[in-house]
């Protein structure tokens, strides 16, 4: 098994209804059940969501101060990310919710110590709030906290099952990268993850797996390294077979 300790970033849009916006329990229900099988499986698991569900700070009214803005984008991971903390536990599954910023009697504060203690008792952890500063993203968290609780690999749930050559919705000569090197996915100006993100990642040679958000894909992809793509530092980047310079960049055909 390549990976013990996973971060598992979670966009707000898998908290919302298909075509909509808000949260939607269902689909928060659908998450916990994912989150429950890999779980199960053994693996330590921690928790960073976003709220393009509800509010994104560069969405924002006009007149809006933006970091003003983002204090409401901050705020609004919260619900979601408390919505999926009561529906693991409901489910049986040991939960706790720890947050960038305090919020008195609902979660406790971050700090990575009590992080990597929770996970190690085998609790599942929710991290809310960002990084708890305005202008980044939770993509941004995502790496910050990957980082500090020693995850072996950041797992980005997105709507397409990895990183592209294109757009494959709208190129059907697009082809999806098995596994890609940092410098590889920079040189080809591939958005995987907003910048401060990604170079955060790739300094600190964070691995991050980009694959499709559905059903049994998360443990799946735990053990299945040609699911999703993966991004991670050159030396490593061998392991998933043909590595050298541009022409041995693995791609697989489009799988819709
Ligand atoms: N945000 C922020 N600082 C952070 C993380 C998030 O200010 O460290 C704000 C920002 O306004 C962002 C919003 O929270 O737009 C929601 O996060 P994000 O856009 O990353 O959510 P996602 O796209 O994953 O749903």
């Amino acid at each position: 098994m390549p990976y013990k300790r996973i971060l598992l970033k979670l966009s707000g849009n898998l908290f919302g209804p298909t075509n909509g916006s808000g949260l939607h329990i269902p689909a928060v229900e659908t998450i916990a059940n994912e989150v429950i099988s890999a779980h199960q499986k053994g693996f330590q698991i921690a928790i960073v969501n976003g709220a393009g569900n509800i509010f994104r700070g560069r969405s924002r009214p006009e007149e809006f101060d933006p970091a003003a803005a983002d204090r409401i984008g901050l705020i609004a991971t919260v619900p979601n990310s408390m919505a999926l903390v009561e529906i693991l536990n409901s489910k049986g599954i040991d939960t706790r919710l720890l947050s960038a910023f305090k919020i008195e009697g609902f979660a406790r504060h971050f700090e990575p110590f009590r992080a990597r203690y929770l996970l190690n008792q085998g609790k599942v952890i929710v991290l809310t709030g960002g990084t708890g500063n305005p202008f980044f993203t939770t993509d941004t968290a995502s790496v910050v906290r990957a980082l500090e609780i020693k995850a072996d690999v950041l797992l980005k749930a997105t709507d397409v099952d990895g990183v592209y050559s294109a757009d494959p919705n709208t190129d059907p000569s697009a082809m999806k990268y098995a596994s890609l090197s940092y410098d590889q996915a920079i040189e080809k100006r591939l958005h995987i993850m907003d910048q401060t993100a990604f170079t955060l990642a790739s300094e600190n040679k964070l691995p991050i797996v980009v694959f499709k958000f559905k059903k049994g894909s998360i443990a799946k992809i735990l053990n299945d390294t040609t699911m999703g793509t993966l991004i991670t530092y050159y030396r490593d980047h061998k392991s998933r077979g043909k590595t050298k310079g541009e022409k041995n960049i693995a791609v697989t055909s489009i799988q819709k």
